[in-house]
C-alpha cells in the first residue's frame, strides 16, 4: 500500500456502513479517522453549554449549525496526526461545510456508500455502539461476546438518537435534501467514488480499497 497524502471522505446515509467502512480502511492506510458524530457524542456528554446545545440538536435529529462544525473541523485537521492524511466521516453534510472544508484542505478521495432508505432503516434497528465509539451490528456485524465490546470490553448500547423513529427520519430526510449539491461538486471534481453499500462489509471494503492499491 503506497503512502501519498490522502484527505478522504466517506459519504452516505446512516446506517450505510461509512463508518465501519473508513475505521477499516484508516487501518490499512495508517491514517485518522475523524467522525464529527463521535466528536458531538463526546462533547454533548460534557454538562457544558455548548454540550447541551449539542444535545438538543442531535436529540432532534437535526444539524448542529455550521459555524460550530466548520470551526471544530478546522481546529481537528490542524492538529499534527492529519499532516499525513485523515478520513472525515460524517463531514461535509451540507454545501457550506464542503465550502469551508475546501478552504483548508485539498480532497483526494470522496466515497459515496450508497445504500436506500429502506435497507438503512433495517440497518440501523439493529445497530449497538460502545462508549469508545465502536460500533457493532446485531447481525451484519455482531461483537464475538453478546453485549460487549471487542475493543475495550465495556458494554454496548443503542443510540439514543437512533432509538427515536421521528429523529431518525429526520436525519434521513436532511441527508437527501443536502446531499446532492455536495455529491455535484464532487463529482465535477473527479473525486467521487460510488459504492454499493447493500453488501457484506468485506465486498463493500475489497471495492473501497481497490481504489488505493494502484
Ligand atoms: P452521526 O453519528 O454521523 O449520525 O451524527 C450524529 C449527530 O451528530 C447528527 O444527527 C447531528 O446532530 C450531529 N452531526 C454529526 N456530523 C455533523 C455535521 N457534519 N454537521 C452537523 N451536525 C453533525
Amino acid at each position: 500500500m503506497d503512502t501519498r497524502n490522502y484527505q478522504i471522505v466517506f459519504l452516505g446515509p446512516q446506517g450505510s456502513g461509512k463508518g465501519t467502512q473508513a475505521e477499516k480502511l484508516a487501518v490499512i492506510l495508517n491514517l485518522p479517522v475523524i467522525a464529527t458524530g463521535d466528536m458531538y457524542r463526546r462533547e454533548a456528554a460534557k454538562l457544558t453549554i455548548l454540550g447541551e446545545k449539542i444535545s438538543w440538536y442531535m436529540h432532534q435529529g437535526k444539524l448542529v449549525p455550521d459555524d460550530i462544525t466548520n470551526a471544530l473541523i478546522t481546529k481537528r485537521l490542524g492538529q499534527p496526526d492529519c499532516r499525513r492524511g485523515f478520513i472525515l466521516d460524517g463531514y461535509p453534510r451540507t454545501i457550506a461545510q464542503a465550502q469551508a472544508l475546501a478552504e483548508v484542505t485539498k480532497l483526494t478521495h470522496v466515497m459515496l456508500i450508497d445504500i436506500s432508505d429502506a435497507a438503512a432503516l433495517v440497518r440501523i434497528a439493529g445497530r449497538v455502539m460502545c462508549q469508545c465509539g465502536a460500533t457493532y451490528h446485531l447481525k451484519f456485524n455482531p461483537p464475538i461476546e453478546r453485549g460487549v465490546c471487542d475493543k475495550c470490553g465495556q458494554r454496548l448500547a443503542v443510540r439514543k438518537d437512533d432509538q427515536q423513529e421521528l429523529a431518525l427520519r429526520q436525519r434521513l430526510k436532511i441527508y437527501h435534501q443536502e446531499i446532492d449539491p455536495i455529491i455535484a461538486r464532487y463529482e465535477g471534481a473527479g473525486i467521487l467514488h460510488r459504492i454499493n453499500g447493500e453488501r457484506l462489509i468485506e465486498d463493500v471494503h475489497r471495492d473501497v480499497l481497490a481504489l488505493f492499491s494502484q
